[in-house]
């Protein structure tokens, strides 16, 4: 079942974001709440709740997301300072939004997180 979440608004232009880019597999916005001066989420455009529901026949859009990650970090430039790409998954992780997304974050040192 494809249930409706903040994020599928989002994609399909229900609600208003800043969609950074955007292609037939993902889209990249501007987090609301940014944690850094760069701070993108990058998801799937199909709904997959959280990172546990890859599997052998869907794998290949975690390379898309970080493709698209990396081309996202050298078209604002900031690919040589380097940047931090974070997939929270479930409660324990500290996911809230079930729908799966990469966190792009950069644009300043980053505290070290392990
Ligand atoms: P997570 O905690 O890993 O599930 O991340 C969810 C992220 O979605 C948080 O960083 C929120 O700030 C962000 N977020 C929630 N609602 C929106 C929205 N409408 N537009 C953009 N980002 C959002």
């Amino acid at each position: 079942m494809n249930c409706e979440n903040i994020f599928t608004k989002i994609i399909k232009k229900k609600i208003k974001s800043k969609i950074i880019y955007q292609n037939k597999k993902v889209t990249a916005f501007e987090d609301a709440n940014p944690k850094s001066p760069i701070h993108i989420l990058i998801v799937p455009n199909k709904i997959i709740k959280s990172i546990n529901k890859i599997n052998k026949k869907n794998k290949n859009i975690i390379g898309t997301m970080a493709y698209t990650a990396i081309k996202i970090a050298k078209k604002f430039n900031f690919y040589k300072q380097g940047y931090r790409i974070v997939i929270n998954c479930n409660k324990y992780g500290g996911q809230t939004i079930p729908h799966l997304h990469m966190h792009l974050l950069g644009g300043k040192i980053l505290g070290k997180f392990c």
